[in-house]
């Protein structure tokens, strides 16, 4: 059985946030790292892993660069790394990368009770619609917002997060979880890890490997088969400071009260 985790090489936008004039993300100036959300998703692998005896494979689309952090997952556990990675991908939108993506999956086999997780979302794009996306390309049950998972016989049972609560969810594999922080706590790189990551296989997926797919057609993948069009993106200006108003519950409304209708708020 396979494990197929999604992950995506991002600019940490923790510092700061390089614009291009074009309004694009200046990738190159700031540090890369693994997808946060990611690493969640790996974890859940991992202990699946642990659980089943499956072998996780790791997928990521994107430039070869992105190979130092597969050195890094397959130092936690991972077994296997596919890159996807060229010229034919490059300027792909969500809905192109989910074709891609989608169709590397097929290709590293979707076995019986295969699992694929995804992060909930990537911080570059942010849009949390690749896993939903690959889902529906596949033809998977999906649970998105995933904050615990178990095992039961041949199903899966899911808490999916809701913003005052939680839906409990039974799924059988194959499907697709994104997941969130609250699931688990990724591991560290073990030292065993670090030194045999090199041992582990390293593939790459070009456009040749991928073209005989019904997904991948020269238009529905890459800038021409991506649907969505960015007009402008920006740094949203910083919030003032707040101000603090002393006193009991009863005297701080009434100044706030007073604030607001001298600002003709209320
Ligand atoms: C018109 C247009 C052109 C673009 N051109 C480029 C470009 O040239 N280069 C570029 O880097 N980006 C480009 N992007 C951004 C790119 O589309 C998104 O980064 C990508 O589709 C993923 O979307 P997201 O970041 O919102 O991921 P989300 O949907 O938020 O990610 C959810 C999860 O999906 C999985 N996932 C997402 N992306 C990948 C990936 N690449 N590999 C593996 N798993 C993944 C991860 O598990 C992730 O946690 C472009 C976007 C647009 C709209």
């Amino acid at each position: 059985m396979k494990i197929i985790v999604c992950v995506k090489q991002v600019p940490d936008t923790s510092g700061n946030v390089a614009v291009k004039p074009d309004g694009t993300l200046d990738r190159s100036s700031m540090p890369a790292i693994i997808n946060p959300d990611d690493l969640n998703a790996v974890e859940a692998a991992l202990c699946m892993k642990e659980d089943t005896g499956a072998k996780v494979v790791v997928v990521t689309m994107g430039p070869p660069q992105a190979a130092n952090m597969h050195h890094e997952l397959l130092a936690m556990g991972a077994d296997e790394v596919v890159l996807v990675s060229g010229r034919e991908f490059s300027g792909s939108d969500t809905f192109a990368t989910s074709q891609i993506l989608a169709a590397s999956i097929k290709r590293i086999g979707l076995e019986e009770g295969a699992v694929v997780f995804c992060g909930r979302q990537a911080i570059d794009g942010d849009t949390a619609q690749v896993g939903p996306q690959i889902a529906e390309k596949l033809n998977l049950p999906q649970v998105s917002y995933v904050q615990e998972v178990k095992r039961e016989e041949n199903a899966l049972i899911c808490k999916r997060m809701l913003e005052d609560g939680y839906m409990t969810i039974r799924l059988e594999p194959p499907c697709l979880l994104t997941c969130i922080k609250e699931l688990n706590t990724p591991r560290y790189m073990s030292v065993r890890g670090i030194l045999e990551f090199d041992k582990k296989p390293f593939t790459v997926f070009d456009y040749e490997t991928l073209k005989e797919d019904e997904l991948i057609e020269k238009d529905s993948i890459g800038i021409k088969g991506s649907p969505t069009n960015v007009f402008r993106s920006f740094t949203p200006p910083q919030k003032g400071a707040g101000i603090m108003i002393p006193g009991t519950g009863k005297e701080a409304a009434e100044q706030l009260f007073g604030i607001l209708t001298q600002k003709h708020l209320v």
